[in-house]
């Protein structure tokens, strides 16, 4: 391997790396040959620098092969297809895709992760269900996916230990912001899962990792290119984040509101309609068939059921009680927060909701902290509504911080923006790269 120290120098001056070079980095990285220190000054000359198209693969693809690759190309059975999402607040959305898609024919084999920071990963939210198991070793997983179409379990340390050891780097060192660290590193994790179609849902807003269009659409427009490129077939959709997705904020809470939507109770139309969109995607690329048709079987897989089977098929085979789930208490420390004035809801800050739901304790500040399962906010209200003076906009639940619910109250007093005039909606989708 050449020197690290030309390599750098190389990144710094902006010159193109060669990918043997990059893959070797990768390798010695991993091994631990080379110390963090070096490879935080290459994630921070990527940062400025940027990385080439031929780059940017050849550091996915070496990340990639640093752990397990699962292979779903058993001949006769349905193809494989999986949605990432950059994480939003309220963003059940997985809960409802993965077995939408599955009960559209195709297996869905996904990998997911727990959340650090102010709300909970889908893996979190998953284990609000007594006894689901989300830590299901890789054999299980696939055995999961033959039998009901989907699984939804947390990402072992056997994928990408590579992104794992250099993620956690870029945390600490201020290299997180770069569009091809941030493709390596979610390719790498999603094409090693190995799904053979993958839709992306990038989102942009307050509440989101991007905050502007622009760069919503070049995350969305690399990740699409980057998974093409490694042969799978792709699509992304860039969704606004401004708002909080649906009601629920929290885990349980989110739950119980995919459960609805899943069983026909609720139908928060940002949520559906989203679902049946990325779900569409799926199913069009990975049967390739027209998106017009694919969006119409979505749908009607939504409403007669289908989905909600998947869903429960999933849950009993990782040992989730979803009966016990629906008899649960729920917290023991309520709140309504109410409208000071009347007038219509301008804008709701999702960052503002997901503060106070981290306060609640639906959130972790770092790995070993424990989830209130029960935490979380529940609104009222959606932007564009009118409320009266008074009127309840939003609920509080928590458990474990009752110490926290004033000043979660004011929080979600401050998310809130008030006009004299009705509000148009704001559309749910900005983007779409097919
Ligand atoms: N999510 C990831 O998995 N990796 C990144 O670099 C950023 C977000």
């Amino acid at each position: 391997m050449k020197i690290v120290k030309l390599l750098l120098d190389a990144k710094r001056e902006g010159r193109e790396l060669a990918p043997d070079d990059i893959r070797d980095l990768v390798a010695a990285y991993t091994r631990g040959d080379v110390p963090d220190y070096q490879m935080a000054a290459f994630a921070m000359a990527v940062c400025c620098k940027g990385m080439s198209p031929s780059e940017t693969y050849a550091l996915t693809d070496a990340m990639r092969l640093s752990g397990a690759c699962l292979d779903w190309n058993d001949s006769g059975a349905p193809p494989t297809a999986d949605k990432h999402s950059t994480g939003g607040v309220g963003d059940k959305l997985s809960l409802i895709i993965q077995p939408l898609a599955a009960a559209c024919g195709l297996r869905v084999p996904s990998l997911t992760g727990r959340g650090l920071g102010l709300t909970g990963g889908t893996a979190d939210k998953l284990e609000s269900i007594p006894g689901y198991n989300a830590s299901l070793p890789l054999s299980d997983f696939k055995d999961v996916v033959n039998s009901c179409g989907v699984s939804m379990t947390v990402q072992t340390a056997e994928i990408a230990p590579a992104d794992k050891k250099l993620y956690a780097l870029r945390d600490v060192t201020g290299t997180v912001p770069s569009i091809p660290l941030i493709v390596a590193s979610i390719l790498s994790k999603k094409l090693a899962e190995g799904a053979g179609t993958l839709v992306f849902d990038v989102k942009c807003g307050s509440g989101a990792f991007m905050k502007t269009l622009s760069s919503a659409e070049a995350l969305a427009d690399a990740l699409v290119q980057g998974a093409r490129d490694s042969g799978r077939k792709a699509a992304a959709l860039v969704t606004a984040m401004d708002d909080p997705l649906g009601f629920a904020v929290g885990n349980a809470l989110e739950v119980d509101e995919a459960l609805d939507v899943l069983e026909g109770r609720a139908n928060p139309p940002d949520i559906a309609e989203l679902s049946i969109e990325f779900a569409a995607r799926m199913v069009a690329l990975a049967r390739n068939i027209p998106l017009k048709e694919a969006l119409e079987e979505c749908r009607a897989r939504l409403s007669d059921g289908s989905a909600a089977a998947r869903f429960a098929a999933m849950a009993q085979r990782q040992n989730g009680d979803l009966d016990a789930f629906r008899k649960r208490p729920k917290a023991n420390h309520v709140r309504p927060v109410s409208a000071p004035d009347a007038g219509f809801i301008a804008s709701i800050d999702s960052s503002a909701v997901a503060r106070a739901a981290f306060m609640l304790g639906a959130g972790r500040a770092k790995s070993s902290d424990t989830l209130d399962m029960e935490a979380g906010v529940v609104l009222a209200v959606k932007r564009s509504d009118r409320v009266k003076t008074g009127q309840t906009l939003a609920t509080l639940y928590t458990n474990d911080r009752p110490d926290a619910l004033d000043a979660a109250a004011a929080e979600i007093s401050s998310a809130f923006t008030l006009a004299d005039c009705p509000q148009s909606t704001a559309a749910r989708i900005l983007k779409s790269v097919e």
